[in-house]
């Protein structure tokens, strides 16, 4: 039986990046970016101020202060926006808003709180003049043309995943569009006799099936597309009608069907159609995965992940090992979770002989992370993956684990709800 990294490598060396795709702007978070991005203006295109105040010469401030203002003539005001018309000559000012181009003439900008603007305008006396109360220097408040970019600068390299803040970038330099590397469709279905659509009264003997709609949010969550396909049957005239209904995806996820009684359909199915990479992981939940290949359109061939049926266990296998698989076909650079080492607050056994992942609440106090099992570890009992935000990664070597020893932890949520 492979181990987790054995079988993760046999995976990933089955996927590649797709190819790319041209997307607005707004579309293209989370995407890895296809190109350089070369900046085709200057940012800031102007020198600007950096401040409200007035703009001038700094000369004309030397030796300024509360106690001894120079008094400048205001010829002049820029908003932001507006290009001022009138130079600044030895002796006057410009009022200027934050982001208004630095007019001509002016080397220095002091800020309103620096002159006596606003005692002027309380007692309405001219605003015709400025006193002003301090010593400029060369450049002061002025934001340089080019200071954050400029023009023929690459500011984001190819290989880059998108966030709001290089959807930022983007857009300051004017870029409406970004080519990327496509999002995967993944086509999902969920098999077993067992199971009912939601919407439907639950029959005696029956369940609903949780998997398609737990796996496909995965999907979701990761970036991709899911192409939800239903249940299949247990037999062959079913799964093979599904499975027409995949060939247009880049991945297919099918869950269950693949433990040891109802395995050999799936497995004869596969063989025909494709290929049988591995079965069988030397992990907990999640032991019956299957890796293979079906044949998709246009000759391609599509990677298949059958997922353990156990509503945990296709969970847990999906985070292992259909995560990076599809991160890798997205183009990241990373596909590993995040980890933390973690203190144990319980004893925890291992009666599997293969490596565990329990599901765990991870919290910090103090500087150190602390995992904490939420109960019991039944591959069935859905309801733990909501109360857990990590994974406590139980070697396969270590028969028991006590309370105090640290473990690696696999964190699947790591954001503000979590407090950590
Ligand atoms: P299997 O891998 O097909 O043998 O499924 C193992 C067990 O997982 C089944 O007996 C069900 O209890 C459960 N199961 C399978 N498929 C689903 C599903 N789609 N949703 C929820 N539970 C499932
Ligand atoms: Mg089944």
């Amino acid at each position: 039986m492979l181990t987790v990294e054995e079988a993760l490598a046999k995976i990933l060396d089955e996927v590649a990046p797709l190819g790319t795709e041209t997307v607005a702007l707004l579309e293209a978070q989370g995407q890895v970016l296809a190109e350089d991005i070369i900046s085709t203006v200057n940012v800031p295109p102007l020198d600007n101020s950096a401040m409200d105040g007035f703009a001038v010469r700094w000369h004309d401030t030397l030796g300024a202060s509360g106690d001894s203002p120079r008094v400048l003539k205001v010829i002049d005001t820029v908003m932001a926006g507006a290009v001022g018309k009138k130079t600044v000559t030895p002796g006057t000012a410009v009022r200027i808003m934050t982001g208004a181009p630095v007019p001509p003439g002016a080397d220095a900008v002091v800020q309103f709180e620096n002159t006596d603007d606003a005692e002027r305008r309380a007692e309405g006396r001219s605003a015709d003049e400025v006193s002003i109360y301090e010593t400029a220097s060369d450049g002061l408040n002025i934001r340089r043309a080019g200071e954050s970019v400029a023009e023929g600068e690459t500011v984001l390299r190819q290989g880059t995943a998108i966030r709001p803040s290089e959807i930022g970038v983007l857009a300051s330099v004017g870029r409406r569009e970004a080519t990327v590397v496509r999002r995967p469709v993944v086509a999902v279905f969920s098999t077993g006799d067992e199971l009912t659509e939601l919407g439907r009264p639950l029959p005696e003997g029956k369940i609903y099936d949780s998997n398609l709609y737990s796996i496909a949010s995965l999907v979701q969550r990761t970036g991709c597309f899911a192409k939800v396909l239903g249940i299949a049957e247990d037999n062959e005239q079913s799964l093979v009608e599904k499975l027409e209904q995949a060939r247009d995806a880049d991945l297919l996820i099918t869950t269950g069907g693949v433990s040891m009684g109802d395995y050999d359909m799936v497995k004869d199915l596969l063989d025909r159609d494709g290929e049988m990479i591995f079965w069988k992981v030397r992990v907990k939940p999640g032991k019956p995965l299957a890796f293979g290949k079906i044949k998709g359109t246009d000759g391609r061939s599509i990677p298949h992940l059958g997922l353990p049926g156990n509503a945990v266990s296709c969970m847990v296998s999906f985070e292992l090992f259909v995560r990076p698989a599809l991160l890798k076909m997205m183009g990241k650079a990373n596909v590993a979770k995040p980890t933390v080492d973690a203190i144990l607050e319980e004893n925890v056994k291992n009666d599997a002989g293969r490596r565990i992942y329990d599901r765990a609440f991870i919290t910090r106090r103090n500087g150190s992370y602390y995992a904490r099992l939420t109960g019991p570890q039944g591959s069935g009992i859905l309801t733990s993956m909501t109360q857990a935000n990590g994974l406590v990664l139980i070697p396969e070597e270590n028969l028991s684990m006590s309370k105090g020893e640290t473990v690696k932890a696999l964190m699947l949520d790591w954001n503000e709800a979590y407090n950590i």
